[in-house]
Protein backbone atom coordinates (compact mmCIF):
# COMPACT_ATOMS: atom_id res chain seq x y z
CA UNK A 1 0.00 0.00 0.00
CA UNK A 2 1.42 3.10 -1.07
CA UNK A 3 1.28 6.37 1.65
CA UNK A 4 -1.05 8.22 -0.99
CA UNK A 5 -3.65 5.12 -1.22
CA UNK A 6 -4.24 4.91 2.70
CA UNK A 7 -7.91 5.39 3.62
CA UNK A 8 -8.04 4.86 6.90
CA UNK A 9 -5.50 5.58 9.68
CA UNK A 10 -6.70 4.33 12.92
CA UNK A 11 -5.76 5.12 15.96
CA UNK A 12 -5.59 3.05 19.25
CA UNK A 13 -4.77 4.27 22.45
CA UNK A 14 -3.21 2.49 25.28
CA UNK A 15 -6.71 1.79 26.83
CA UNK A 16 -8.39 1.32 23.50
CA UNK A 17 -6.96 -2.24 23.17
CA UNK A 18 -9.74 -4.50 21.90
CA UNK A 19 -10.07 -6.53 18.63
CA UNK A 20 -13.46 -5.45 18.03
CA UNK A 21 -13.56 -2.13 18.90
CA UNK A 22 -16.49 0.15 16.54
CA UNK A 23 -13.08 1.79 15.22
CA UNK A 24 -11.99 -1.69 13.80
CA UNK A 25 -15.03 -3.58 12.21
CA UNK A 26 -14.71 -1.52 9.25
CA UNK A 27 -11.16 -2.15 8.57
CA UNK A 28 -9.81 -3.31 5.21
CA UNK A 29 -6.49 -5.03 4.72
CA UNK A 30 -5.54 -3.58 1.42
CA UNK A 31 -6.15 -0.21 1.92
CA UNK A 32 -6.04 1.02 6.01
CA UNK A 33 -3.50 0.71 8.43
CA UNK A 34 -2.96 0.48 12.87
CA UNK A 35 -1.47 3.79 14.29
CA UNK A 36 -0.32 3.18 18.13
CA UNK A 37 2.34 5.10 20.04
CA UNK A 38 4.32 4.63 23.11
CA UNK A 39 5.00 7.94 24.67
CA UNK A 40 7.10 8.99 27.57
CA UNK A 41 4.20 11.90 28.42
CA UNK A 42 1.79 9.60 28.98
CA UNK A 43 4.05 8.88 31.99
CA UNK A 44 5.08 11.98 32.97
CA UNK A 45 2.56 14.95 32.49
CA UNK A 46 1.71 13.15 36.05
CA UNK A 47 4.67 10.75 37.72
CA UNK A 48 2.97 7.37 36.83
CA UNK A 49 3.97 4.45 38.73
CA UNK A 50 6.25 1.60 37.25
CA UNK A 51 3.43 -0.93 37.30
CA UNK A 52 1.11 1.47 35.62
CA UNK A 53 3.29 2.27 33.04
CA UNK A 54 4.12 -1.23 32.72
CA UNK A 55 0.63 -2.38 32.41
CA UNK A 56 -0.03 -0.42 29.49
CA UNK A 57 3.15 -0.94 27.60
CA UNK A 58 3.30 -4.65 28.13
CA UNK A 59 -0.64 -4.57 26.98
CA UNK A 60 -0.02 -2.41 23.77
CA UNK A 61 2.46 -4.90 22.85
CA UNK A 62 1.28 -8.11 22.80
CA UNK A 63 -2.31 -6.12 21.40
CA UNK A 64 0.06 -4.95 18.49
CA UNK A 65 1.80 -8.26 18.25
CA UNK A 66 -2.11 -10.16 17.30
CA UNK A 67 -2.99 -7.16 15.07
CA UNK A 68 0.11 -7.72 12.77
CA UNK A 69 -0.30 -11.71 13.27
CA UNK A 70 -3.63 -10.81 11.60
CA UNK A 71 -1.78 -9.26 8.69
CA UNK A 72 -2.81 -5.78 9.63
CA UNK A 73 -0.41 -2.95 9.01
CA UNK A 74 0.47 -1.02 11.98
CA UNK A 75 2.37 2.15 12.45
CA UNK A 76 3.80 1.63 16.11
CA UNK A 77 6.35 3.96 17.73
CA UNK A 78 8.56 2.19 20.85
CA UNK A 79 9.06 4.16 23.44
CA UNK A 80 13.23 3.79 23.23
CA UNK A 81 12.71 4.30 19.63
CA UNK A 82 15.37 7.91 19.00
CA UNK A 83 13.01 9.95 16.78
CA UNK A 84 10.30 9.70 19.57
CA UNK A 85 8.91 13.24 20.20
CA UNK A 86 7.32 11.66 23.07
CA UNK A 87 3.66 13.33 23.02
CA UNK A 88 1.20 11.59 21.47
CA UNK A 89 0.34 14.56 19.39
CA UNK A 90 4.12 14.51 18.18
CA UNK A 91 3.97 10.98 17.22
CA UNK A 92 0.77 11.36 15.18
CA UNK A 93 2.12 14.31 13.43
CA UNK A 94 5.55 12.29 12.45
CA UNK A 95 3.43 9.78 10.94
CA UNK A 96 1.25 12.17 9.14
CA UNK A 97 4.44 13.85 7.42
CA UNK A 98 5.21 10.85 5.60
CA UNK A 99 1.49 9.00 5.52
CA UNK A 100 -1.62 10.67 3.91
CA UNK A 101 -4.75 8.91 5.10
CA UNK A 102 -8.23 10.16 3.92
CA UNK A 103 -9.46 10.33 7.41
CA UNK A 104 -8.28 9.51 10.88
CA UNK A 105 -10.53 6.68 12.72
CA UNK A 106 -10.77 6.02 16.40
CA UNK A 107 -12.49 5.14 19.26
CA UNK A 108 -13.80 7.64 21.93
CA UNK A 109 -10.74 8.58 23.86
CA UNK A 110 -11.44 8.39 27.50
CA UNK A 111 -9.22 11.59 28.66
CA UNK A 112 -10.40 14.95 27.80
CA UNK A 113 -6.47 15.88 27.62
CA UNK A 114 -6.13 13.10 24.83
CA UNK A 115 -9.07 14.32 23.20
CA UNK A 116 -8.16 17.13 22.41
CA UNK A 117 -5.00 16.81 21.38
CA UNK A 118 -5.91 14.52 18.85
CA UNK A 119 -8.46 17.05 17.19
CA UNK A 120 -5.77 19.68 17.17
CA UNK A 121 -3.41 17.49 15.19
CA UNK A 122 -6.28 16.24 12.83
CA UNK A 123 -6.84 20.03 12.51
CA UNK A 124 -3.44 20.76 11.84
CA UNK A 125 -3.51 18.39 8.83
CA UNK A 126 -7.08 19.31 7.79
CA UNK A 127 -7.85 15.26 8.21
CA UNK A 128 -11.12 15.00 9.23
CA UNK A 129 -11.33 12.57 12.65
CA UNK A 130 -14.08 10.31 12.27
CA UNK A 131 -14.50 9.32 16.22
CA UNK A 132 -16.75 6.35 17.06
CA UNK A 133 -19.06 5.80 20.07
CA UNK A 134 -16.78 4.01 22.44
CA UNK A 135 -18.87 0.88 23.17
CA UNK A 136 -17.19 -0.69 25.98
CA UNK A 137 -19.83 1.19 28.08
CA UNK A 138 -23.01 -0.03 28.38
CA UNK A 139 -24.49 3.59 28.36
CA UNK A 140 -23.26 6.79 25.66
CA UNK A 141 -22.44 9.83 27.21
CA UNK A 142 -25.72 10.92 25.72
CA UNK A 143 -27.70 8.76 27.80
CA UNK A 144 -26.46 9.74 30.82
CA UNK A 145 -26.55 13.52 29.80
CA UNK A 146 -30.64 12.65 29.05
CA UNK A 147 -30.62 11.41 32.25
CA UNK A 148 -29.12 14.19 34.74
CA UNK A 149 -31.00 17.00 32.86
CA UNK A 150 -32.96 18.97 34.68
CA UNK A 151 -31.96 16.92 37.97
CA UNK A 152 -31.03 19.45 40.74
CA UNK A 153 -29.00 16.79 42.22
CA UNK A 154 -26.97 13.49 40.74
CA UNK A 155 -27.02 10.47 42.77
CA UNK A 156 -26.11 6.92 41.35
CA UNK A 157 -29.11 5.32 42.35
CA UNK A 158 -31.76 6.68 39.61
CA UNK A 159 -29.04 6.45 37.43
CA UNK A 160 -28.01 2.70 38.24
CA UNK A 161 -31.81 1.50 38.16
CA UNK A 162 -31.95 2.79 34.32
CA UNK A 163 -29.30 0.89 33.62
CA UNK A 164 -30.81 -2.76 35.07
CA UNK A 165 -33.54 -1.51 33.00
CA UNK A 166 -31.83 -1.76 30.06
CA UNK A 167 -29.65 -4.57 30.31
CA UNK A 168 -32.59 -6.82 32.31
CA UNK A 169 -29.54 -7.33 34.48
CA UNK A 170 -31.01 -9.42 37.82
CA UNK A 171 -34.24 -8.30 36.73
CA UNK A 172 -37.58 -10.65 37.06
CA UNK A 173 -38.34 -12.58 33.77
CA UNK A 174 -42.30 -12.36 34.48
CA UNK A 175 -41.92 -9.17 35.26
CA UNK A 176 -38.88 -7.21 33.44
CA UNK A 177 -39.80 -3.83 35.47
CA UNK A 178 -38.91 -5.38 39.12
CA UNK A 179 -35.76 -6.28 40.36
CA UNK A 180 -35.01 -9.78 41.30
CA UNK A 181 -35.22 -10.29 45.20
CA UNK A 182 -37.99 -6.97 45.46
CA UNK A 183 -35.38 -4.45 46.23
CA UNK A 184 -32.84 -2.86 44.20
CA UNK A 185 -30.31 -2.13 46.58
CA UNK A 186 -28.72 -4.50 48.54
CA UNK A 187 -25.78 -1.76 50.27
CA UNK A 188 -26.86 -2.50 53.60
CA UNK A 189 -25.86 -6.07 53.45
CA UNK A 190 -22.61 -5.72 52.10
CA UNK A 191 -20.50 -3.18 55.14
CA UNK A 192 -19.61 -6.57 57.42
CA UNK A 193 -16.25 -6.53 59.04
CA UNK A 194 -13.68 -9.72 59.21
CA UNK A 195 -14.67 -11.81 62.44
CA UNK A 196 -11.54 -11.57 65.54
CA UNK A 197 -8.81 -14.03 63.65
CA UNK A 198 -9.57 -11.81 60.61
CA UNK A 199 -10.04 -13.07 57.15
CA UNK A 200 -9.31 -16.92 56.81
CA UNK A 201 -8.47 -19.08 53.67
CA UNK A 202 -8.61 -16.33 51.22
CA UNK A 203 -8.42 -17.56 47.50
CA UNK A 204 -4.93 -16.71 45.90
CA UNK A 205 -5.20 -14.09 43.45
CA UNK A 206 -4.63 -14.99 39.86
CA UNK A 207 -1.52 -13.76 38.69
CA UNK A 208 0.53 -14.09 35.25
CA UNK A 209 4.61 -14.57 35.42
CA UNK A 210 6.27 -12.19 33.11
CA UNK A 211 6.45 -13.18 29.96
CA UNK A 212 9.62 -12.11 27.28
CA UNK A 213 7.61 -9.02 26.17
CA UNK A 214 6.53 -7.98 29.71
CA UNK A 215 10.52 -8.33 31.05
CA UNK A 216 11.47 -6.45 28.26
CA UNK A 217 8.88 -3.26 28.98
CA UNK A 218 9.69 -4.14 32.81
CA UNK A 219 13.48 -3.02 32.10
CA UNK A 220 12.74 -0.51 29.72
CA UNK A 221 10.35 1.39 32.66
CA UNK A 222 12.93 0.06 35.10
CA UNK A 223 15.97 2.60 33.49
CA UNK A 224 13.41 5.19 31.58
CA UNK A 225 11.27 5.96 34.73
CA UNK A 226 13.65 4.97 37.34
CA UNK A 227 12.52 8.16 40.14
CA UNK A 228 9.12 7.63 39.00
CA UNK A 229 6.84 5.43 41.96
CA UNK A 230 6.11 2.36 43.23
CA UNK A 231 8.63 -0.93 42.52
CA UNK A 232 7.87 -4.04 39.43
CA UNK A 233 9.47 -6.77 41.66
CA UNK A 234 5.46 -7.92 41.97
CA UNK A 235 4.38 -7.50 38.86
CA UNK A 236 1.84 -9.75 37.69
CA UNK A 237 -0.82 -8.42 36.66
CA UNK A 238 -3.14 -9.41 33.00
CA UNK A 239 -1.77 -7.87 30.07
CA UNK A 240 -4.25 -10.04 27.15
CA UNK A 241 -7.71 -10.94 27.30
CA UNK A 242 -6.93 -14.21 27.71
CA UNK A 243 -5.05 -13.42 31.24
CA UNK A 244 -8.25 -11.18 31.73
CA UNK A 245 -10.97 -13.95 31.11
CA UNK A 246 -8.63 -16.35 33.36
CA UNK A 247 -9.09 -13.30 36.67
CA UNK A 248 -12.36 -13.27 35.43
CA UNK A 249 -13.58 -16.75 35.46
CA UNK A 250 -11.39 -17.35 39.09
CA UNK A 251 -13.38 -13.84 40.75
CA UNK A 252 -16.65 -15.68 39.96
CA UNK A 253 -16.14 -19.03 41.14
CA UNK A 254 -13.93 -18.32 44.42
CA UNK A 255 -14.22 -14.80 45.40
CA UNK A 256 -18.01 -13.66 44.63
CA UNK A 257 -19.75 -15.64 46.92
CA UNK A 258 -17.88 -13.79 49.79
CA UNK A 259 -17.71 -10.25 47.84
CA UNK A 260 -20.46 -8.10 49.02
CA UNK A 261 -20.18 -9.08 53.08
CA UNK A 262 -16.43 -8.10 52.72
CA UNK A 263 -16.85 -5.47 50.04
CA UNK A 264 -15.96 -2.74 53.11
CA UNK A 265 -13.58 -4.65 54.89
CA UNK A 266 -9.53 -4.05 55.55
CA UNK A 267 -6.98 -6.47 56.99
CA UNK A 268 -3.35 -5.50 57.68
CA UNK A 269 -1.14 -7.28 54.91
CA UNK A 270 -4.02 -8.75 53.27
CA UNK A 271 -4.07 -6.70 49.47
CA UNK A 272 -6.18 -8.77 47.51
CA UNK A 273 -9.47 -9.98 49.83
CA UNK A 274 -12.70 -10.91 48.12
CA UNK A 275 -11.87 -8.58 44.95
CA UNK A 276 -12.49 -8.92 41.83
CA UNK A 277 -8.89 -6.78 40.66
CA UNK A 278 -10.42 -6.44 37.10
CA UNK A 279 -10.29 -2.88 36.65
CA UNK A 280 -7.46 -2.71 34.80
CA UNK A 281 -8.16 -5.10 32.36
CA UNK A 282 -12.02 -3.20 31.98
CA UNK A 283 -10.29 0.16 32.20
CA UNK A 284 -7.68 -1.75 28.88
CA UNK A 285 -10.97 -2.76 27.18
CA UNK A 286 -9.66 -6.28 27.80
CA UNK A 287 -12.95 -7.22 29.51
CA UNK A 288 -16.14 -5.24 28.28
CA UNK A 289 -18.38 -4.35 31.27
CA UNK A 290 -21.42 -6.27 30.08
CA UNK A 291 -19.52 -9.55 30.33
CA UNK A 292 -18.67 -9.33 33.64
CA UNK A 293 -21.79 -8.34 34.71
CA UNK A 294 -23.37 -11.36 32.91
CA UNK A 295 -21.04 -13.54 34.48
CA UNK A 296 -21.81 -12.54 38.09
CA UNK A 297 -25.48 -12.87 37.19
CA UNK A 298 -25.31 -16.63 35.89
CA UNK A 299 -23.09 -16.99 39.26
CA UNK A 300 -26.37 -16.43 41.31
CA UNK A 301 -29.08 -18.06 39.01
CA UNK A 302 -26.84 -21.34 39.18
CA UNK A 303 -27.03 -20.55 42.55
CA UNK A 304 -22.88 -20.20 43.26
CA UNK A 305 -23.25 -16.60 44.68
CA UNK A 306 -25.66 -15.01 46.79
CA UNK A 307 -27.98 -12.21 45.72
CA UNK A 308 -26.37 -9.62 47.80
CA UNK A 309 -23.06 -10.48 46.59
CA UNK A 310 -23.85 -10.34 42.74
CA UNK A 311 -26.13 -7.50 43.51
CA UNK A 312 -22.99 -5.43 44.74
CA UNK A 313 -20.74 -6.97 42.65
CA UNK A 314 -22.68 -5.40 39.49
CA UNK A 315 -24.19 -2.45 40.74
CA UNK A 316 -20.37 -1.40 41.06
CA UNK A 317 -19.41 -2.49 37.12
CA UNK A 318 -22.90 -1.20 36.11
CA UNK A 319 -23.95 1.68 38.70
CA UNK A 320 -20.77 3.51 39.77
CA UNK A 321 -18.09 2.64 36.11
CA UNK A 322 -20.91 3.97 34.05
CA UNK A 323 -22.10 7.01 36.01
CA UNK A 324 -18.58 8.50 36.77
CA UNK A 325 -17.61 8.61 33.49
CA UNK A 326 -21.02 10.81 32.81
CA UNK A 327 -19.99 12.54 35.42
CA UNK A 328 -16.77 12.89 33.70
CA UNK A 329 -17.90 13.54 30.36
CA UNK A 330 -20.60 15.85 31.49
CA UNK A 331 -18.53 17.94 33.74
CA UNK A 332 -15.30 18.25 32.10
CA UNK A 333 -12.98 20.65 31.51
CA UNK A 334 -14.23 22.76 34.29
CA UNK A 335 -14.16 19.93 36.97
CA UNK A 336 -10.73 19.14 36.83
CA UNK A 337 -9.83 22.71 38.98
CA UNK A 338 -12.83 22.70 40.91
CA UNK A 339 -11.97 23.48 45.05
CA UNK A 340 -15.00 23.70 47.02
CA UNK A 341 -13.35 23.55 50.34
CA UNK A 342 -10.60 25.62 49.31
CA UNK A 343 -8.12 22.89 50.69
CA UNK A 344 -4.63 24.11 49.85
CA UNK A 345 -1.78 22.18 51.90
CA UNK A 346 0.42 20.72 49.71
CA UNK A 347 0.14 16.33 49.75
CA UNK A 348 1.75 14.79 52.99
CA UNK A 349 5.11 13.04 52.11
CA UNK A 350 3.85 9.67 53.15
CA UNK A 351 1.86 9.42 49.95
CA UNK A 352 4.96 8.89 48.28
CA UNK A 353 6.80 6.92 50.83
CA UNK A 354 4.66 4.69 52.79
CA UNK A 355 6.22 5.70 56.20
CA UNK A 356 4.06 6.53 58.36
CA UNK A 357 3.36 6.29 62.08
CA UNK A 358 -0.05 5.60 60.95
CA UNK A 359 -0.73 1.72 60.41
CA UNK A 360 -3.79 2.17 58.18
CA UNK A 361 -1.79 4.84 55.85
CA UNK A 362 0.95 2.74 55.91
CA UNK A 363 -0.37 -0.48 54.77
CA UNK A 364 -2.40 0.76 52.06
CA UNK A 365 0.20 3.08 50.60
CA UNK A 366 3.14 0.34 50.81
CA UNK A 367 0.77 -1.59 49.28
CA UNK A 368 -0.22 0.73 46.67
CA UNK A 369 3.58 1.25 45.84
CA UNK A 370 4.03 -2.91 45.44
CA UNK A 371 1.12 -3.83 43.49
CA UNK A 372 -0.30 -0.65 41.58
CA UNK A 373 -3.58 -1.43 43.83
CA UNK A 374 -5.87 -1.14 46.35
CA UNK A 375 -9.56 -1.63 46.61
CA UNK A 376 -12.46 0.91 47.12
CA UNK A 377 -12.32 1.39 50.56
CA UNK A 378 -8.60 1.38 51.16
CA UNK A 379 -8.63 4.38 48.31
CA UNK A 380 -11.89 5.94 49.58
CA UNK A 381 -11.89 5.80 53.42
CA UNK A 382 -8.05 5.57 54.34
CA UNK A 383 -5.65 7.50 51.52
CA UNK A 384 -8.89 9.62 50.71
CA UNK A 385 -10.10 10.05 53.82
CA UNK A 386 -6.47 11.28 54.99
CA UNK A 387 -6.32 13.93 51.85
CA UNK A 388 -9.93 15.14 52.72
CA UNK A 389 -9.07 15.81 56.71
CA UNK A 390 -5.62 16.75 56.05
CA UNK A 391 -6.60 19.66 53.70
CA UNK A 392 -4.60 18.61 51.01
CA UNK A 393 -5.11 20.49 47.54
CA UNK A 394 -7.84 18.34 45.38
CA UNK A 395 -5.51 18.37 42.28
CA UNK A 396 -2.48 17.01 43.92
CA UNK A 397 -4.67 13.92 45.13
CA UNK A 398 -5.71 13.71 42.32
CA UNK A 399 -2.48 13.24 40.52
CA UNK A 400 -1.20 11.14 43.28
CA UNK A 401 -4.67 8.66 42.35
CA UNK A 402 -3.80 9.16 38.77
CA UNK A 403 -0.53 8.08 39.04
CA UNK A 404 -0.24 5.47 41.39
CA UNK A 405 -2.91 2.41 40.58
CA UNK A 406 -2.61 0.33 37.89
CA UNK A 407 -6.09 0.93 37.07
CA UNK A 408 -6.05 4.58 36.68
CA UNK A 409 -7.34 6.20 33.94
CA UNK A 410 -9.09 9.94 34.13
CA UNK A 411 -12.27 9.33 33.17
CA UNK A 412 -12.56 6.94 36.74
CA UNK A 413 -10.26 8.39 38.69
CA UNK A 414 -10.99 12.15 38.48
CA UNK A 415 -14.92 12.41 39.82
CA UNK A 416 -13.93 9.50 41.94
CA UNK A 417 -11.07 11.11 43.46
CA UNK A 418 -12.08 15.24 43.04
CA UNK A 419 -15.99 14.48 43.61
CA UNK A 420 -16.40 11.59 45.26
CA UNK A 421 -13.36 11.34 47.89
CA UNK A 422 -12.50 15.04 48.20
CA UNK A 423 -15.73 16.48 47.57
CA UNK A 424 -13.58 19.51 45.80
CA UNK A 425 -16.92 19.51 43.18
CA UNK A 426 -19.13 20.57 45.79
CA UNK A 427 -21.60 17.81 45.78
CA UNK A 428 -21.89 16.62 42.22
CA UNK A 429 -20.86 13.07 42.45
CA UNK A 430 -21.37 12.18 46.56
CA UNK A 431 -24.42 14.06 48.90
CA UNK A 432 -22.05 14.82 51.50
CA UNK A 433 -18.04 14.34 51.95
CA UNK A 434 -17.05 10.96 53.16
CA UNK A 435 -15.99 12.43 56.39
CA UNK A 436 -15.09 9.85 59.43
CA UNK A 437 -13.19 9.31 62.56
CA UNK A 438 -10.49 6.34 62.77
CA UNK A 439 -13.39 4.79 64.74
CA UNK A 440 -14.41 3.55 61.23
CA UNK A 441 -11.20 2.34 60.14
CA UNK A 442 -10.85 0.62 63.45
CA UNK A 443 -14.37 -0.71 62.89
CA UNK A 444 -13.74 -1.93 59.22
CA UNK A 445 -10.07 -3.42 60.09
CA UNK A 446 -7.86 -4.30 62.19
CA UNK A 447 -5.15 -1.57 61.48
CA UNK A 448 -5.45 0.34 65.01
CA UNK A 449 -4.95 -2.72 66.59
CA UNK A 450 -1.29 -2.40 65.97
CA UNK A 451 -0.90 1.40 65.62
CA UNK A 452 0.54 3.79 68.48
CA UNK A 453 -2.68 5.91 68.13
CA UNK A 454 -6.15 5.66 69.83
CA UNK A 455 -8.78 5.40 67.21
CA UNK A 456 -11.45 7.00 69.98
CA UNK A 457 -8.99 10.23 71.26
CA UNK A 458 -8.88 13.52 69.49
CA UNK A 459 -6.61 15.31 71.38
CA UNK A 460 -3.09 14.57 73.41
CA UNK A 461 -0.28 12.35 72.36
CA UNK A 462 -2.04 9.30 72.07
CA UNK A 463 -4.92 11.01 69.37
CA UNK A 464 -5.51 9.05 66.25
CA UNK A 465 -4.46 11.65 63.38
CA UNK A 466 -8.11 11.17 61.37
CA UNK A 467 -9.79 11.65 64.68
CA UNK A 468 -8.25 15.00 65.48
CA UNK A 469 -8.40 16.08 61.64
CA UNK A 470 -12.11 15.24 61.73
CA UNK A 471 -12.53 17.45 64.05
CA UNK A 472 -10.72 20.23 62.87
CA UNK A 473 -12.40 19.62 59.35
CA UNK A 474 -15.54 19.95 60.85
CA UNK A 475 -14.44 22.61 62.71
CA UNK A 476 -13.58 24.85 59.89
CA UNK A 477 -16.07 23.67 57.19
CA UNK A 478 -18.84 24.21 59.90
CA UNK A 479 -20.84 27.14 58.08
CA UNK A 480 -20.65 25.04 54.78
CA UNK A 481 -21.22 21.68 56.09
CA UNK A 482 -24.22 22.98 58.13
CA UNK A 483 -26.13 23.85 55.25
CA UNK A 484 -25.69 20.22 53.95
CA UNK A 485 -29.33 18.23 55.81
CA UNK A 486 -27.17 15.40 55.48
CA UNK A 487 -24.19 16.35 57.28
CA UNK A 488 -26.25 18.37 59.99
CA UNK A 489 -25.92 15.72 62.69
CA UNK A 490 -22.17 15.57 62.58
CA UNK A 491 -21.84 18.80 62.61
CA UNK A 492 -24.09 20.01 65.63
CA UNK A 493 -21.56 17.46 67.82
CA UNK A 494 -19.09 20.22 67.00
CA UNK A 495 -21.51 22.71 68.99
CA UNK A 496 -20.77 20.24 72.47
CA UNK A 497 -17.37 20.57 72.51
CA UNK A 498 -15.69 23.34 74.40
CA UNK A 499 -14.14 26.18 72.81
CA UNK A 500 -10.76 25.26 74.55
CA UNK A 501 -10.73 22.30 73.64
CA UNK A 502 -11.56 22.91 70.16
CA UNK A 503 -8.59 25.40 69.96
CA UNK A 504 -6.70 22.63 71.30
CA UNK A 505 -7.90 20.45 68.22
CA UNK A 506 -7.23 22.96 65.61
CA UNK A 507 -3.21 23.60 67.45
CA UNK A 508 -2.78 19.35 67.04
CA UNK A 509 -3.93 19.16 63.69
CA UNK A 510 -1.63 22.41 62.81
CA UNK A 511 1.25 20.61 64.30
CA UNK A 512 0.14 17.42 62.85
CA UNK A 513 0.16 19.02 59.13
CA UNK A 514 3.60 20.30 60.04
CA UNK A 515 5.67 17.28 61.06
CA UNK A 516 3.49 15.31 57.95
CA UNK A 517 4.69 17.85 55.37
P1 LIG B 1 -13.96 -4.54 42.83
O1 LIG B 1 -14.08 -4.09 44.23
O2 LIG B 1 -13.90 -5.99 42.61
O3 LIG B 1 -15.19 -3.90 42.02
C1 LIG B 1 -15.57 -4.41 40.73
C2 LIG B 1 -15.44 -3.39 39.65
O4 LIG B 1 -16.38 -2.35 39.82
C3 LIG B 1 -14.10 -2.70 39.56
O5 LIG B 1 -13.17 -3.47 38.87
C4 LIG B 1 -14.46 -1.40 38.84
O6 LIG B 1 -14.39 -1.56 37.46
C5 LIG B 1 -15.88 -1.15 39.26
N1 LIG B 1 -15.95 -0.11 40.29
C6 LIG B 1 -16.08 -0.28 41.63
N2 LIG B 1 -16.18 0.92 42.25
C7 LIG B 1 -16.07 1.85 41.29
C8 LIG B 1 -16.09 3.27 41.30
N3 LIG B 1 -16.25 3.96 42.43
N4 LIG B 1 -15.92 3.89 40.14
C9 LIG B 1 -15.77 3.22 38.98
N5 LIG B 1 -15.76 1.88 38.91
C10 LIG B 1 -15.92 1.21 40.06
N6 LIG B 1 -11.39 2.74 39.69
C11 LIG B 1 -10.77 2.63 38.53
O7 LIG B 1 -11.10 1.75 37.73
N7 LIG B 1 -9.76 3.50 38.18
C12 LIG B 1 -9.35 4.49 39.02
O8 LIG B 1 -8.45 5.25 38.68
C13 LIG B 1 -10.00 4.63 40.27
N8 LIG B 1 -9.64 5.60 41.14
C14 LIG B 1 -10.28 5.71 42.33
C15 LIG B 1 -9.92 6.74 43.20
C16 LIG B 1 -10.55 6.90 44.42
C17 LIG B 1 -10.18 8.03 45.33
C18 LIG B 1 -11.58 6.00 44.77
C19 LIG B 1 -12.29 6.16 46.07
C20 LIG B 1 -11.95 4.98 43.92
C21 LIG B 1 -11.33 4.82 42.69
N9 LIG B 1 -11.69 3.79 41.79
C22 LIG B 1 -11.05 3.69 40.59
C23 LIG B 1 -12.83 2.89 42.07
C24 LIG B 1 -12.47 1.59 42.79
O9 LIG B 1 -11.73 1.85 43.94
C25 LIG B 1 -11.70 0.61 41.90
O10 LIG B 1 -12.41 0.44 40.69
C26 LIG B 1 -11.55 -0.76 42.54
O11 LIG B 1 -10.93 -0.63 43.79
C27 LIG B 1 -10.74 -1.66 41.63
O12 LIG B 1 -10.48 -2.89 42.23
P2 LIG B 1 -11.25 -4.21 41.81
O13 LIG B 1 -11.16 -4.41 40.36
O14 LIG B 1 -10.75 -5.30 42.68
O15 LIG B 1 -12.73 -3.80 42.16
FE1 LIG C 1 -5.25 4.77 61.45
FE2 LIG C 1 -5.91 6.11 63.66
FE3 LIG C 1 -6.36 3.50 63.53
FE4 LIG C 1 -3.87 4.42 63.71
S1 LIG C 1 -5.49 4.60 65.22
S2 LIG C 1 -4.60 2.81 62.30
S3 LIG C 1 -4.01 6.30 62.53
S4 LIG C 1 -7.30 5.07 62.25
Amino acid sequence: MSPQSLRHLVIILGDQLDADALALTDFDPTRDALWMAEVAEESTHIPSSKQRTALFLSAMRHFAKAQRALGRLLHYTLLDDTANTGTLAGELTRTLAHTRPEKLVMNAPGDWRVLKAIQAVAREHNIPLDLKDDTHFITTVREFAAHAKGRKQLRLEYFYREVRRKTGLLMESNDPTKPIGGQWNFDADNRGAFPAEGPTNVPPPVRFAPDAITRDVMALVQTRFASNPGTLDSFAWPVTRAQALDVLAAFITHRLPLFGRYQDAMWQGEVWLYHSHISCALNLKLLHPLEVARAAEQAYQRGDAPLEAVEGFIRQVIGWREYVRGIYWTQMPEYIDRNALQAEHPLPAVYWTGESEMACMRDAVQQTLAHGYAHHIQRLMVTGLYALLFGARPQEVHAWYLGVYVDAVEWVELPNTLGMSQFADGGVMASKPYAATGKYIQRMSNYCKGCRFKPDERIGPNACPMTTLYWDFLIRHQPLLAQNPRMALQVRNVDRISDDEKQAIQAQATAHRAQAG
